[in-house]
């Protein structure tokens, strides 16, 4: 972030304004992590603050502090269509596009207010103001701790803002373990912990904390599991009667993607998750290396993200949708061969 636009933040924060914090659709740990940390940075600053959501999120991000307070804009439509017309600064976390939001589209693109991106994702649109976009950054929740470290305000990074920050780090980074991870997101998580967040404790609320139920629908998508060696790729389905059969919750099939990565030799995964209420296929692309799952996902399916992490749907049925992923391998051969 530029250092003019940071002194105009700086100035703006000077007297409490309206702000509205927004995260993206179907929000993971990174992005309620980033919106919460921001938030209670932003009310040490006296700010009137609050976080709409546009829907719900797993209850494995439950525990974190002032999860309670935050909005859900699916639910919750009218009040939150208030805050927002109302809002003097809207902070746009962990996505780069307003149709990211859903059906809060709208009511973002109609506001005054000016908005401020902190986002690490590819090819952002330019509806913001003032703009953090890094796509190197491991998370947003690292450069949510960025942002308030170029304010100077470092010494306001409590425990309820190291625990968020930090279980948004964990998550975005698959555990420290993806390449976007560095030295500097490892010197962050340290300060995280030294400032208060319980690591292991925020490891076992998100990772360990299984139902009995989400292992048996791990076990289902596992035998589901399909190789295609000469693409190195592999991918999983879950239908509908599949969830059902298993009681499925938001959050479920987190991470499953991940097992198809794990294989030997495979550099490409995909899940492939039926959701009958919306009609669409809802896919999560994975890639080692080089290969841009972004770039498939923009060209394919209707969706993005990141080099080695994407998501993107299909409105075909689920087999269709399958025949079509398999149908635009030959054209990745190479690409896939040469990783
Ligand atoms: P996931 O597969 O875990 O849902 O998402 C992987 C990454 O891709 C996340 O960073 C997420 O924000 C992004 N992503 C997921 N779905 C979409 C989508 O439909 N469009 C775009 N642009 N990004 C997505
Ligand atoms: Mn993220």
């Amino acid at each position: 972030m530029k250092k003019d636009e940071i002194t105009k933040i700086k100035q703006l924060l000077k007297t409490p304004k309206k702000i509205v914090i927004v995260p993206h659709k179907n929000p993971d740990g990174d992005a309620i992590g980033s919106t919460l940390g921001l938030y209670h940075f932003l009310l040490k600053h006296k700010q009137h603050v609050k976080i709409i959501a546009p829907n719900d999120y797993p209850d494995f991000l439950k525990w974190m502090p002032g999860e309670s307070e935050i909005l859900k804009y699916d639910s919750q439509k009218e009040e939150s269509d208030v805050l927002i017309s109302q809002a003097d600064v809207i902070f746009t976390l962990d996505f780069n596009a307003l149709n990211r939001t859903g059906d809060m589209e709208e009511a973002l693109s109609t506001s005054d207010a000016l908005k401020i991106m902190i986002d690490h994702h590819q090819q952002p649109d330019s509806y913001a103001t003032y703009m953090y976009s890094d796509v190197s950054m491991s998370s947003t929740c690292e450069m949510v701790y960025n942002f308030i470290s170029m304010l100077g305000d470092k010494n306001l990074i409590d425990a309820d803002i190291s625990s968020c920050l930090y279980a948004g780090i964990l998550t975005d980074t698959g555990s420290f373990r993806f390449p976007s991870t560095t030295s500097k997101t490892h010197q962050v998580a340290g300060d995280l912990i030294d400032n208060g967040a319980n690591h292991s404790e925020i490891y076992n609320q998100i990772f360990d904390n299984s139902s009995y139920e989400r292992m048996q629908l791990l076990g289902r998508a596992l035998s589901n599991l399909k190789v295609l060696p000469e693409y190195r790729t592999a991918y999983i389905t879950l239908s509908q009667n599949e969830l059902n059969e298993f009681n499925f919750k938001k959050g479920d099939t987190e991470g499953f993607v991940n097992y198809a990565l794990s294989l030997n030799n495979i550099i490409f995964a995909a899940i492939f998750i039926e959701d009958s209420q919306n009609n669409i296929i809802k896919i999560s692309l994975r890639s080692k290396g080089d290969f841009s799952v972004n770039d498939f996902s923009r060209a394919h399916f209707e969706g993005g993200g990141h080099t080695n992490a994407a998501g993107g749907k299909s409105e075909l049925n689920l087999i269709s949708t399958v025949e079509n992923f398999i149908s635009i391998l030959p054209s990745y051969k190479n690409a896939l061969n040469n990783e």
